[in-house]
């Protein structure tokens, strides 16, 4: 394990220290400009080779910072077109990333923790615990290696997805500062619309993204019944269904945007005709899409994947009231890089497979 460097990344740096350094250094801020350009739009991390910089200043750069981000250790490929990424932080420990290839569009499933707080019951991650958050260039970090690899397969990356571990929300300031580095003009300028975040329902930050939306709202919502919530997502004690509809209408009365549910079935726990019927009266007066994750297994965990008929009943239950809710089957189920599968401790633990496969479509 190596030791903590006391320098700063440069993506760290507030934009106002960064001035501050520029002008310490009395350099013009049109170089900020430079800089940017160089990480976001030419993908070099690396002041020795920002050829428009003078060598003084790039030497005040590799003085000032640090420029070695976490960096790809090993690489899983699934024949599906997910690859799971395993990036080394200089802390030492492990940080998971997902490139997810569809007909048309590139995703990255990004990191926001080591590990996570909210031990919900379903999700391998949970079951880590709590390690540490994510500094913005630890997740920028992730989207760096992924795209040095897309790239050379003529594949832009189109769309990024907080939803690989831990949960983003908790780590809202590094979050919000890498969304907009993402969707930001003058970085790699993504539509809002294709950078998603996803929380387990932390009503404070729902609120707090409502007034500043850096990118689009997914909630993991799983069950509308608070004993059922609560007994899956711990979380539902803090801030229960009617706390997380109420901040979900803020939401959506201050952005006008679509919010994205996701709705793990579980079977026999939370896909039966009544917890249908829960989320239909949870949804009404919101304008909201519904995702259908079929649970994914791993080993350790005490749930099972939904039976065919579970998944059409409770679809179809959906439909016949006007809520379209497509089934997502997860990718990268084989190297274990599908959603709640995020847990590699060690490298042997990489490709952990699961129990059970999904039925594909
Ligand atoms: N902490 C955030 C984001 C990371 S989890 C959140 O909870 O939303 C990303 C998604 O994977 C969430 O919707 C989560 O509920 C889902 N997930 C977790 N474990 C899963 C499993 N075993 N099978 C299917 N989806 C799972
Ligand atoms: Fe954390 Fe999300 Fe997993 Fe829950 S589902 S334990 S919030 S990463």
């Amino acid at each position: 394990m190596t030791t903590e460097t006391k320098k700063p990344y440069f993506l760290d740096t507030p934009k106002d220290e960064l001035q501050a350094f520029f002008q310490t250094h009395q350099i013009p801020s049109y170089r900020m400009k430079q800089i940017d350009e160089w990480i976001f739009k030419k993908f070099t991390y690396d002041p020795n080779l920002m050829s428009n910089l003078p060598q003084k200043f790039r030497d005040a750069l590799l003085e000032n910072f640090d420029w070695e981000l976490p960096s790809i250790v090993s690489r899983l490929d699934a024949k599906d077109g997910a690859t799971k990424l395993l990036l080394k932080s200089r802390t030492g420990h492990n940080i998971e990333a997902v490139i997810l290839r569809y007909d048309g569009r590139t995703s990255l499933c990004i990191s926001s923790q080591v590990g996570c707080k909210l031990a919900c019951a379903f999700c391998q991650t949970g079951k880590l615990g709590f390690v540490r958050h994510l500094s913005a260039a630890e997740l920028v970090a992730q989207f760096l290696s992924a795209y040095a690899i897309t790239s050379t397969e003529d594949r832009r990356l189109s769309h990024i997805v907080f939803m690989g571990m831990g949960e983003p929300f908790d780590n809202y300031n590094a979050t919000v500062m890498a969304a907009r580095y993402f969707t930001a003009p003058e970085y790699y300028g993504l539509s809002k619309r294709h950078v998603t975040i996803s929380t387990s329902g932390l009503v404070p930050q729902i609120k707090m993204l409502a007034d500043d939306p850096v990118g689009s709202l997914a909630v993991s919502l799983h069950a509308c019944r608070d004993e059922l919530r609560t007994e899956l997502m711990p979380i539902n004690r803090k801030y229960n269904l009617t706390q997380l509809k109420e901040a979900l209408l803020y939401y959506q009365k201050k952005t006008g945007a679509m919010i994205t549910l996701e709705y793990i079935l579980i079977k026999d726990k939370n896909c039966g005709q009544r917890e249908a019927r829960e989320l239909i009266r949870f949804i009404h007066g919101l304008r909201a899409k519904v995702n259908l994750i079929p649970f994914n297994s791993h080993p350790g965990l005490p749930f099972e994947h939904p039976t065919e008929h579970e998944i059409k009943s409770f679809q179809s239950y959906l439909s016949q009231r006007s809520v379209p809710a497509p089934v997502r089957y997860s990718k990268g189920l084989e190297v274990s890089a599908a959603c709640g599968q995020l847990a590699a401790k060690h490298l042997d633990d990489l490709n952990n497979a699961p129990k059970r496969q999904a039925v594909l479509p």
